[in-house]
């Protein structure tokens, strides 16, 4: 019985591991790597296992750094069954699907260049026909607390991870030479209190867990006070006669400040007249399919969207599909929230957000995520004068906001709360983290505890019938 870890090893993205139990082999989870050219070129490398000899792939939520490498794992011979929620079935069509359109963009741009030089072509990664292909291996749907048998030796069940739309955590019990262990994979947790979701369930004693640890340095602002400081930031701008511009992931955050958007409109903290446009056709769709998977919202939300009070539908919201749509918000110079993405501004419908009002004194940036080194967001939140877009350097001039509170990751304290949960596990293994941030601090901790862990390099093996692995 072994493991090995073939992505988010000593690092954040590309999340990938395998379980091979008595010549079974399962994967959990198959994302892109992101960020650094460096680590976007990891993606083409060889896998690490041969994707032909992968019985079933458990894929645990829809973020591109688990679900985004899964249409090349079918291309290069993966050909079983993918099983998982059916929202998170719904997202990663989604999220594949752009991703794929991007990884053709991004090859036609580099042939174009290399083709001026007299060199072949790049190839995409994979376009939306290996996409298509991928969403065909989808098969059953995962429910949450109830066992799925993968095999004579191995069972699998999908609980509640709460992070995002159907996100999951998998237990799996298997069983080899007569012995068997409890591995329990985290998946990305989320963060208690989520205006719309379930929070996570806590996890069963285990042998051994796969623990993310992004923000496992961090302790997060209350929610509430965010919502406090959104809604503040929102009315000192209407009241300046400027637009309020909110750089947004299409995922999650977007539907979540739609949500809070709607509970001040209600309360009389925010004017119901207030316009409110949503500008990318990825968060539209992505609301859509958040509309259809109520299971997944807290009873007292459920109730409310049966009764016909949709949580995401504002009295003057404006979904934009359309560029027209889009260009046309250009014209409106003050009085109106506008989302769009990307949310580290990287590219997408912000960029024309942000030129058209990031000089203007009256207006305001609001940054409500994440927003890595490098990044356009980044520069701002750190105090750029000047930004460089499209061939001008624009001063900035709009008031500048960063809430910290909102966030789909659990913390430092959420983090170890969830792991007393399974036990004292024989071995801890840390993934999904900064090794000098949050999986850094998190090994701190564990040692604190006395807990046994493993921070593994990149297709590093382990044996799972040995008793305990060293604490590295
Ligand atoms: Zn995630």
């Amino acid at each position: 019985m072994k493991l090995s870890f073939h992505g988010a090893a000593q690092g954040v993205t590309g999340s990938c591991h395998l379980l091979e139990c008595a010549g079974h082999r399962i994967l959990i989870d198959c994302g892109l790597f992101q960020g650094s050219r460096h680590l976007s070129e990891t993606n083409s490398a060889p896998f690490g296992f041969d994707p032909a000899d992968i019985d079933i792939l458990l894929l645990t939520h829809a973020h591109l750094d688990h679900c985004g490498r899964i249409p090349l794992l079918v291309k290069r011979g993966f050909k079983e069954e993918i099983i998982t929620t059916s929202a998170t079935r719904d997202l990663a069509k989604l999220i594949m699907m752009d991703s794929a359109h991007i990884q053709e963009e991004d090859a036609e741009h580099a042939s174009r260049r290399l083709r001026r030089h007299g060199h072949a072509q790049v190839e995409p990664l994979y376009d939306e026909l290996d996409v298509l292909g991928a969403l065909d291996f989808f098969g059953r749907n995962a429910t949450y607390d109830q066992s799925i048998q993968l095999n004579e030796h191995m069972t699998a069940r999908f609980i509640n991870a709460g992070h995002i739309l159907g996100s999951a955590s998998i237990v799996i019990d298997a069983i080899e030479d007569g012995q068997s262990r409890r591995i329990v994979f985290s998946g990305d947790l989320g963060n208690m209190g989520h205006p719309v979701l379930i929070d996570q369930s806590p996890p069963p004693k285990a042998d051994y867990v796969v623990m993310e640890t992004t923000y496992g340095d961090r302790l997060h602002k209350s929610s509430e006070d965010s919502v406090v400081e959104l809604f503040d930031a929102i009315r000192q701008t209407l009241a300046r006669g400027g637009n309020a511009i909110i750089p947004t992931f299409a995922l999650e955050r977007a539907q979540e400040i739609l949500f809070h958007l709607k509970k001040g409109i209600e309360s009389g903290e925010l004017p119901s007249s207030l316009p409110v446009f949503l500008d990318s056709p990825m968060a539209v769709s992505a609301t859509k399919i958040f509309r259809q998977h109520t299971e997944a919202f807290r009873p007292e939300i459920r109730d409310e969207m049966l009764a016909g009070n949709d949580p995401f539908q504002l009295p003057q919201l404006k979904f934009t599909r359309q560029v027209s749509d889009s260009v046309a918000i250009n014209n409106i110079k003050g009085g109106a929230v506008i989302m769009a993405g990307s949310g580290m501004c990287t590219g997408g419908r912000i960029r024309h957000h942000l030129k058209h009002n990031i000089w203007r004194p009256e207006s305001s940036i609001i940054f409500v995520g994440f927003a890595a080194q490098g990044t356009l967001a980044r520069k701002i939140i750190d105090g750029a004068k000047e930004v460089r877009m499209y061939g001008e350097n624009i001063q900035v001039k709009a008031h500048i906001h960063t809430i910290n509170g909102f966030s789909a990751h659990a913390d430092q304290k959420e983090l170890l709360d969830w792991l007393d949960f399974t036990g004292h596990p024989k071995t801890t293994f840390l993934v999904h983290g900064e090794p000098d941030k949050g999986m850094a601090k998190m090994r701190e901790k564990l040692k604190e505890r006395g807990l046994a862990f493993i921070c593994p390099a990149d297709h590093q093996e382990v044996d799972l019938l040995e008793e305990t692995g060293p604490l590295l």
